[in-house]
């Protein structure tokens, strides 16, 4: 299986430092405010990395922290007149409940900055110990870039070049301008928490580092995050990890692109956001997650509501052929002897399974596993609608578990396509009006409804047929044409 590494600038061969176990960790949001949608497909880009390693057996421990103290936050809580705690608290569970919404799976750790505070202050407090840090006299600490000739490692940065070329944060306390504030000391109002140097709190690139030492232990098989966070971000985690612990903090670097609209990058402080709140209120999850996933997660990907709508159409596909695999199997006589069809069928089914690992395989290339997966619906399709009354059972129900399985992998999740075909059963007392049926199975009774409204329709006899088409619709179902024929759906 090969992964791209940032670091190293190669897909290289995955191997994690235990056999069968990988331990990852994905710097998780600023919980100030509702996420956009840009955030959303870094966090879902590794939502699908991390199933798809438990698919191919690996025992996965995935850790995500949430940035509950920082200089947004405090922001928010002046603007709005309430505490730095309150805001993390409510965005918090804001982020965890449209994570929810949106099918990603929960991390196995979450840590939260506030309450991580003691291994800070250790990491720190070795950094200091070993040279790599200093105590500024206004009581920031600060990382000391020059003392670590590893810097720049990931991101290949120089230095001196950077000098000329980057704005960076002026600061008198600093001794270079690339030092970084591994502590800060408080300022009036601020949320701080007591230390060796003083009242403060912790600068962002230590939370993460201290964090994954304490869960995970270092170095990590893979750290991830959106591809903004390389530098200076990552960059100065591992620095922070080399510097403490003698090791880099992780072996590969995982980097999403961005998700951009008209061109430019998704973000907070250009206002060309939207919410994943807001999305998700007015389109299905599994739609974003399928507009997401045909882009290579490393490749930025241009977001508009026309591409959105589009693919409402797509999962409706996917679904629709799912139903109708489904409802044909449960439909159709015991397999007799396969015929050249159902083998080619058989066939078929095994190569799109074939070719979506070897797709996400090549460094989780979704759009081609999915090009796999809707490879398969056509032929489904065409398979269904040759076959007429003549499929194979076996064939058809192992081609659904198949898709089912496979989009599982990708999070989306087509077996509440089965609940919908559990039929009222009152259609059978329609039956027994309209169709003279006299049994007692609800899909039978649909069976005969359907078909005694064909029957009305041939005669031009259209009140029968629209009377049959109203009383089914009074049951909350409509009659849906498929290329296995016409049946009854609830309607959505
Ligand atoms: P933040 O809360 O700003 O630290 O962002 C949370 C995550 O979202 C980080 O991994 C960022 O790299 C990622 N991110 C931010 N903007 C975008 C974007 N436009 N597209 C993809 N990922 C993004
Ligand atoms: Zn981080």
């Amino acid at each position: 299986m090969l992964i791209y590494n940032s670091q190293t600038h190669r897909k290289e061969e995955f191997k994690p430092i235990d056999a069968g176990r990988v331990r990852m960790y994905v710097c998780g949001p600023t919980v100030y405010d509702q996420i956009h949608i840009g955030n959303a497909r870094t966090f879902l880009s590794f939502d699908v990395i991390r199933r798809y390693l438990q698919y191919k057996g690996y025992q996965v421990t995935f850790a995500q922290n949430l940035t509950d103290v920082d200089d947004k936050i405090i922001n928010r809580a002046n603007e709005t007149g309430t505490t730095a705690a309150a805001v993390a608290e409510e965005f918090s569970a804001a982020f965890i409940e449209q994570m929810h919404r949106f099918g990603i799976l929960d991390p196995d750790i979450r840590p939260r900055a506030t309450r991580e505070i003691e291994a800070m202050q250790d990491m720190i407090s070795l950094l200091i110990e070993k040279g790599f840090a200093y105590v500024a006299s206004n009581g920031d600490v600060y990382f000391s870039v020059r003392s670590d000739t590893h810097y720049g490692v990931l991101s290949g940065r120089d230095l001196d070049q950077l000098r000329a070329g980057e704005r960076v944060e002026v600061n008198d306390e600093k001794h270079d301008p690339f030092d970084f504030a591994l502590w800060k000391a408080a300022k009036p109002g601020e949320p701080s928490w007591p230390s060796p140097w003083g009242e403060g709190r912790p600068g962002w690139h230590t939370e993460c580092c201290a964090m994954i030492h304490r869960y995970l232990g270092t170095p990590i098989d893979i750290h991830g995050g959106g591809a903004d966070l390389i530098f200076p971000h990552h960059e100065n985690e591992t620095a922070q990890a080399m510097c403490a612990w003698n090791a880099p903090l992780a072996n590969v670097w995982m980097h999403a692109g961005m998700l951009r609209v008209d061109g430019e990058k998704m973000s907070k402080s250009l206002g060309n956001f939207y919410t994943l709140k807001e999305v998700l209120d007015k389109y299905p999850a599994d739609a974003v997650r399928l507009l997401m996933l045909q882009t290579h997660y490393r490749a930025p990907l241009d977001f508009s509501f026309e591409r959105l709508e589009g693919t409402v159409g797509t999962v409706q596909r996917l679904k629709g052929c799912v139903r109708n695999l489904r409802w044909t199997a449960k439909n159709a006589q015991e397999d007799g002897v396969l015929t050249d069809a159902d083998r080619a069928f058989g066939a078929a089914i095994d190569e799109a399974r074939k070719e979506f690992t070897s797709q996400m395989d090549d460094d989780f290339n979704t759009a081609g596993a999915l090009a796999a997966i809707f490879g398969l619906v056509t032929t489904a399709n065409t398979y269904l609608k040759e076959a007429g009354d003549n499929t194979s059972t076996s064939v058809t129900i192992r081609a659904s578990d198949t898709l089912c399985e496979l989009c599982a992998v990708l999070g989306i999740d087509l077996v509440d396509t089965n609940s919908k075909e559990e039929l009222p059963e009152e259609l059978v007392d329609l039956a027994v009006e309209y169709a003279g049926y006299k049994g007692t199975s609800a899909s039978e009774a649909a069976q005969a409804l359907l078909a005694a409204r064909q029957a009305a329709r041939s005669e031009k006899n259209w009140t029968l047929a629209d009377n049959i088409r109203d009383a089914i619709a009074g049951l909350g179902l409509s009659v849906e044409d498929t290329p296995a024929g016409a049946r009854l759906i609830k309607k959505d």
